[in-house]
């Protein structure tokens, strides 16, 4: 036996496998041939649910209240991977790293530690019920805690901090607590993306500043950027990702001052705006 025989050569290697040691991971050949499977949905039963920061964190117990006992009557039907945004702290925390020069990457350390503010106040509400705040690094723990205790909680931004890419448009991270909470639902492959705000899901624009903004049921990706609006009511770079999805293609937007809308959502009931990729 040759003990000597590399790697690149051993019969222990598949075909994808002696390509890839070998190829070039900038080669686009190689790189098409990991697109013969498709990812495996590692939890496919949760639901992850986005609490907006100031769309409704910010707005205190008259909007948290209700909400968190909801949360608590749908333990037990529904797990839950409870995410949380930033909101006018982050906002504010924004403005001052603006106005003394910090770059992108600070600024998202800065809005990363705001969202775990409101996860901990989350984490607070429902501690009656046994439900765990987690880290990014406590991720290899979510399935046993969702099958224990049927919910977790964490921060809704993205775990780059520093690493966090430059906007296009000025220096605010682009990459938010929307776009954290999505890519948990689509690296985990989970059964669905609801985000919880303050109006009933996606209009044709802003409606607290434009009272004749027209509401939309339902909308592509591609319809979406079509109609090139103003605003929307999702970080940008959720759409983006979606076009490019694996697993989670679309995405509902619900009223969650509304009692009873969010269990409607999780029972996978028509409530508020969805937006999926059709491509
Ligand atoms: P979050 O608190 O989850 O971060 P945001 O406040 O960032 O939520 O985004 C939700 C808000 O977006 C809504 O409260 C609404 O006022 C605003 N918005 C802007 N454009 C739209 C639109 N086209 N349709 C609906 N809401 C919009
Ligand atoms: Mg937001």
């Amino acid at each position: 036996m040759n003990l000597q025989t590399p790697v690149k050569d051993s019969q222990l290697l598949s075909e994808l496998g002696k390509s890839l040691v070998t190829g070039s991971l900038s080669n686009q050949q190689v790189l098409s041939e990991t697109e013969k499977e498709a990812p495996i949905k590692i939890l496919p039963t949760a639901n992850v649910l986005k609490i907006g920061g100031q769309s409704f964190i910010d707005r205190g117990k008259a909007a948290v209240f209700p909400l968190i006992e909801e949360i608590a009557e749908n333990l037990g039907s529904h797990e839950m991977i409870l995410g949380t945004g930033g909101g006018t702290r982050a906002r504010h925390a924004y403005s001052v790293g603006v106005d003394l020069g910090l770059p992108t990457g600070v600024l998202s350390v800065l809005g990363t530690f705001v969202s775990m503010q409101n996860a901990r106040i989350i984490y607070y509400l429902l501690a009656k019920h046994g439900i765990p705040f987690i880290e990014p690094v406590q991720f290899g723990q979510m399935a046993h805690y969702l099958k224990e205790r049927g919910a977790v909680i964490f921060f809704g931004m993205p775990p780059y901090t520093f690493w966090h890419e430059n906007p296009k448009i000025g220096r605010i991270p682009p990459h938010r607590t929307d776009t954290g909470a999505y890519l948990v639902s689509e690296v985990f492959g989970t059964k669905s993306m609801i985000f919880i705000k303050d109006e009933e899901g996606l209009y044709t624009a802003d409606p607290k500043k434009d009272p004749s903004a027209k509401f939309i049921k339902r909308i592509s990706v591609k319809e979406l950027k079509e109609l090139d609006l103003q605003d929307v009511v999702v970080e940008r770079p959720v759409l983006d990702f979606m076009e490019i999805a694996k697993n989670r293609r679309s995405i509902r937007i619900i009223n969650g001052l509304v009692k009873g809308n969010l269990t409607r959502a999780l029972n996978g009931e028509d409530i508020g705006t969805e937006i999926y990729a059709d491509n």
